[in-house]
């Protein structure tokens, strides 16, 4: 059957019939959802968008990946502010000869997400398009004054980054290589946020990013919005088996974070926690330096950007 077949009422009703049971007090089915927040919190709140051929190709990434993606990006954004991710809203379009079996798949993966991360669908919209957009806002919360910006990095604290850095890029290239069975592929379909170590370390944290387009292009936001200089040591980074170089300085899609903080533990939440460096007074133009067996260089923001061509994820 074609989503033409099945149209918009039968699709919202084969989305309402599965997702029904969110945890607030208005969730699918009025013009729109009521949720309360608990006391002493504020609100988080982000949205990313998913576009095919910008995010995923369909015939590389199964429909389940790209529904389950949609959703554990965004709980990796609340994740990154210290938040506790709580409900989200999906909008979707597509083209009306796509197969429903595809959006079987994709409501499969946003169930799975829903699992895992104890988060819940409480509405959205659809529409036609060419091809496929996802968009997902999603709300969380955060203590009251606790959240992690990237703006509070000082001289002389220490860099940390959760997890390891490379597998995601290097994950895509298995997947086109066709080599399903390396486990940096599941790592690149299948993300996992690290929100629980972010939520855990929120107290301590000077400022915090999640590396969705790369750590240089990520670790570069945080220097320009602290007014600060880093260095980071390329023999610290906790590269993936496998991963070349420009995959663990320069990929994307990771959602490991980076935290900026005096001092971590090396383990939070089950997650291993490294440390890579440290940011220094700024320089004029608030660099990152990487320090490698040739020396120190200054690392550009050579990650993911949209809208540009220079990106290499
Ligand atoms: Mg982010």
């Amino acid at each position: 059957m074609k989503l033409r077949d099945l149209g918009e009422s039968g699709l919202i009703r084969r989305i309402r019939d599965r997702f029904k049971d969110a945890p607030v007090t208005l969730g699918i089915g009025d013009d729109a959802a009521i949720l309360d927040i608990p006391p002493g919190h504020s609100v988080v709140y982000c949205s990313d968008l998913v576009a095919e051929n910008t995010h995923f190709i369909r015939g590389l990434h199964p429909a389940d990946s790209v529904g389950y993606k949609a959703v554990a990006v965004n709980v990796s954004d609340v994740g990154a502010m210290g938040g506790i991710p709580m409900h989200f809203l999906i909008s979707l379009a597509a083209p009306g000869d796509l197969d429903v079996e595809w959006i079987d798949g994709f409501l499969n993966g946003v169930e799975r997400a829903c699992r895992q991360f104890g988060v819940s669908l409480v509405g959205g919209d659809s529409s036609s398009a060419e091809i496929i957009f996802v968009d997902v806002s999603m709300v969380g919360r955060v203590r009251q004054g606790g959240a992690m910006l990237r703006s509070g990095a000082r001289p002389g604290d220490a860099i940390y980054v959760t997890g390891n850095l490379g597998s995601s890029a290097l994950g895509l290239e298995r997947l086109k290589a066709g080599d399903m069975k390396h486990p940096a592929v599941s790592r690149h379909l299948y993300p996992e946020p690290r929100h629980h170590a972010g939520y855990a370390v929120a107290d301590r944290a000077h400022a915090a990013i999640d590396i969705s387009d790369g750590l240089s292009t990520d670790l570069n936001h945080i220097v320009e919005e602290s007014k600060v200089s880093a260095r980071i040591y390329r023999n610290l980074l906790p590269a993936a088996p496998d991963a070349a170089d420009w995959q663990v300085l320069h990929g994307g899609e990771e959602y490991e974070l980076l935290i900026v903080a005096r001092e971590l533990p090396a383990v939070v939440e089950g997650v291993p926690i490294t440390r890579i460096g440290e940011i220094l007074e700024s320089s004029a133009n608030h660099q990152v330096f990487l320090v490698d067996g040739s020396g120190e260089s200054v690392l550009r923001p050579r990650g993911w950007q949209h809208f540009s061509n220079s990106g290499q994820s």
